[in-house]
């Protein structure tokens, strides 16, 4: 089998968030199969270029038309990146940039991505049997290739977050010779396009990154315009929990950690009790707090609105209050909340108790995940969250608001503490029994460590979700829109 995934991240070496880190845990673990795999990446300016092994140039030029004319100059580079076989798109005017996203023009620097993707294949007269294809920046894909394009492949659209769905002009179209239909129309705005629908419209199947999510975002009665689309093909979607990479987030080989620790029980004691024991005392000495019998509440996100940043302050306040200390590593892109935390982290200046991390800091995370005991995901949604599995492959026992992927894998008083309403009252509440349990309750805080410590998160059951897909569409006939 011929699987080939076409989108925006890649980590390590493009990575904005949760979509790099499930492109390299399923491409990686798919080479367990006997199949074919391959990923193709945008050649951007940022790319990590020192983790890409045998980096060549494929092809000098790669020439096709895009609005209306011949296209820029593009090339094409190959190479390998932890074993997996990776193609570059190279064009200097929509890919040398500063970033990965967040530029005025990126619906048409993505649509001219999905169209080189597609031309490198064809030119190459390759016939995959899948294209997989991830998100908004790779969607108008689907329909390309039911409308303009000779492949035979089933195309699988997964999902990573409803909230970014690529609406932009229906100029667009006219660029890549699709013409304006209902199919690719925003359910809101009816003179714009929108790119994830289109997707949703012309793939064989579709799927989101946990169960949770999958029914959240496909109820009719959803907030969102697209869960109507969805409620509407859910025969052909489902939720596919993500993994996480287990050799990456390793407590007993993680190369960033100065000591190592496993859920091997020697004796009573679990030996990893100590090990945390004194890594929670390095990560203290290091971030200026104080050497004291108190648990340790951590958070890691991306500030944005969806990561709940008001929760994450109202536990702050409690964990304080009750006697605990809290560590924040976050960057937040968008400015109010940005320039929020950086005041509270100024007015917090010189605290024995708190400590913020305003930037990315991939090297801290893992002592921080580590070190911790309490780890916060309080997210208004949450497709599928790697932190709360990060967090109970270390030990550190997460604290979720029941949603999304997030309910799929933290059950309250097993593994981790759950609340439901994204309220003050509910987090302060979910923090006071969490740290009750740290203070009076030790042999029971053991147990929901250990319990955390001991789940399966591993790729192996996400890729074997995904092949069983594979076989499926490709033994059914006329699936999408696009081939009825
Ligand atoms: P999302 O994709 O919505 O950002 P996920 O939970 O799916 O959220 O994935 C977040 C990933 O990014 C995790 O690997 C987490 O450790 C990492 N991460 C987020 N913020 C930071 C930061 N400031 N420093 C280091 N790693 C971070």
């Amino acid at each position: 089998m011929e699987i080939v995934h076409i989108a925006a991240e890649m980590a390590p070496i493009a990575k904005v968030g949760g979509l790099g880190d499930v492109l390299h845990g399923l491409s990686r673990a798919s080479s367990g199969k006997d199949a074919k795999v391959e990923v193709i990446l945008p050649f951007y300016g940022t790319l990590e270029k020192n983790e890409i092994k045998d980096l060549k140039i494929f092809m000098k030029e790669l020439t096709f038309d895009f609005e209306k004319k011949k296209c820029p100059p593009t090339k094409v580079w190959k190479g390998k990146v932890d074993g997996i076989d990776v193609t570059f798109i190279d064009c200097e005017k929509y890919f040398a940039r500063s970033g990965v996203y967040g530029f005025e023009d990126d619906p048409i620097r993505f649509a001219f991505f999905c169209k080189a993707a597609l031309e490198y294949l064809l030119q190459n007269k390759r016939a995959p049997h899948i294209l997989h294809i991830h998100d908004w920046h790779a969607s108008l894909v689907a329909p390309l290739v039911r409308k303009n394009y000779p492949f035979t492949a089933k195309i699988i659209l997964t999902i990573h977050n409803l909230f970014y769905q690529g609406r932009t002009s229906s100029d667009l179209l006219d660029k890549i010779d699709l013409k304006r239909e209902e199919n690719l129309s925003d359910p809101q705005e009816s003179k714009d396009i929108n790119l994830l629908k289109a997707g949703i419209a012309y793939s064989d199947f579709v799927t989101t990154v946990s169960p949770g999510y999958a029914k959240e975002i496909s109820d009719a009665k959803g907030t969102d315009p697209l869960s109507k689309v969805l409620f509407d093909r859910k025969d052909r979607f489902m939720g596919i929990l993500n993994g996480i990479d287990d050799s990456y987030w390793n407590p007993k080989s993680d190369p960033y950690l100065p000591l190592h620790f496993s859920d091997e029980k020697i004796g009573d004691l679990p030996p990893f009790l100590q090990k945390k024991g004194e890594l929670k005392k390095m990560l203290r000495q290091m971030l200026g707090l104080e050497e004291e019998n108190s648990p340790l509440v951590a958070a890691i996100a991306r500030l944005t609105p969806q990561k709940g940043p008001h929760l994450i302050l109202q536990a702050l306040y409690r964990t304080l209050e009750r006697g605990g200390q809290f560590v924040f590593l976050g960057s937040a892109p968008e400015g109010d909340t940005h320039e929020f935390f950086s005041n509270l982290k100024r007015k917090m200046e010189g605290s024995k108790h708190v400590h913020f991390e305003l930037t990315y800091n991939e090297k801290l995370s893992h002592l921080v995940y580590a070190a911790s005991d309490l780890f916060l995901v309080p997210s208004l949604f949450e497709p599928c969250g790697l932190t709360q599995m990060i967090a109970m492959r270390y030990g550190t026992v997460p604290l979720v608001r029941s949603t999304g992927g997030l309910a799929d894998t933290v059950f309250d008083g097993v593994n981790g503490f759950t609340f439901g309403p994204p309220t003050l009252e509910a987090i302060q509440e979910c923090i006071d029994k969490a740290l009750h349990c740290w203070f009076d309750e030790p042999q029971r805080w053991r147990d929901i460590m250990e319990e955390g410590m001991r789940q399966d998160h591993s790729w192996t059951k996400a890729v074997e979700d995904y092949f069983t897909l594979y076989e499926k569409i490709l033994d059914a006939k006329h699936l999408s829109l696009g081939t009825r």
